[in-house]
């Protein structure tokens, strides 16, 4: 599984419609500050599932929404899609019949996120444990947020135990045992 493309709409500074293709190897965001790089790795986490408002550094998930500027008013819903190579078959199984995968996340104003695989309406869950099963998504030890290393290395054991876990591509287990458990 590649990721190929991230198309973003109207999330955080991204007002107008931006496609960022990602080649193999390795690719490379400059710009001034404030110009909008960590708000295109968190348009990635966020279409993962992410579902903490504070790690897209806002107070509610409605926050990443363009809010406006002098010139531009507010938007009423963000879009992020995340398209991704599946020509290896790597996918998942339910996800897998297709040589690419398209996954969009929308939040809507007073509505809230849906998502969608392929244009099929599918659950926040379902997302998160595509890339899960994948050893990915968003809360992947491979991205690295600004500040994240000296947290790393002050962590307790038992946070530092979730990174390795996920490193190890098991935490999709982890969760099904933990639902199974409560059920
Ligand atoms: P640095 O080099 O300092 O790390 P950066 O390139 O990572 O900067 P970001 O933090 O990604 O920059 O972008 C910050 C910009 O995004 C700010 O200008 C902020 O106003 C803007 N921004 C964040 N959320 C929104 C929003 N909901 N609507 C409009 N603009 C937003
Ligand atoms: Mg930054």
């Amino acid at each position: 599984m590649l990721f190929t493309r991230l198309r973003l709409t109207g999330f955080k500074s991204f007002v107008d419609p931006t496609d960022l293709m990602i080649k193999e190897g390795l690719t490379g965001v400059v710009g001034p500050n404030g110009c909008g790089k960590s708000n295109l790795l968190e348009a990635l986490r966020w279409v993962m599932g992410e579902n903490r408002p504070k790690a897209m550094r806002g107070g509610g998930m409605e926050d990443v929404i363009f809010a406006g500027a002098s010139s531009r008013p507010a938007r009423n819903f963000a879009e992020v899609g995340l398209i991704i190579d599946n020509s290896d078959r790597l996918a998942p199984a339910g996800f897998n019949d297709e040589d690419q995968l398209e996954i969009i996340r929308r939040i809507t104003r007073d509505v809230g996120s849906a998502y969608k695989v392929n244009s099929k309406d599918v659950r926040a869950r379902d997302v998160q444990m595509l890339f899960a099963d994948a050893s990915t998504g968003a809360h992947s030890p491979a991205l690295v947020r600004q500040g994240q290393i000296s947290e790393l290395i002050n962590a307790k054991p038992k946070s530092r135990r979730r990174i390795l876990e996920e490193a190890a591509g098991i935490s999709g287990l982890y969760q099904r045992r933990h639902e199974a458990e409560l059920k």
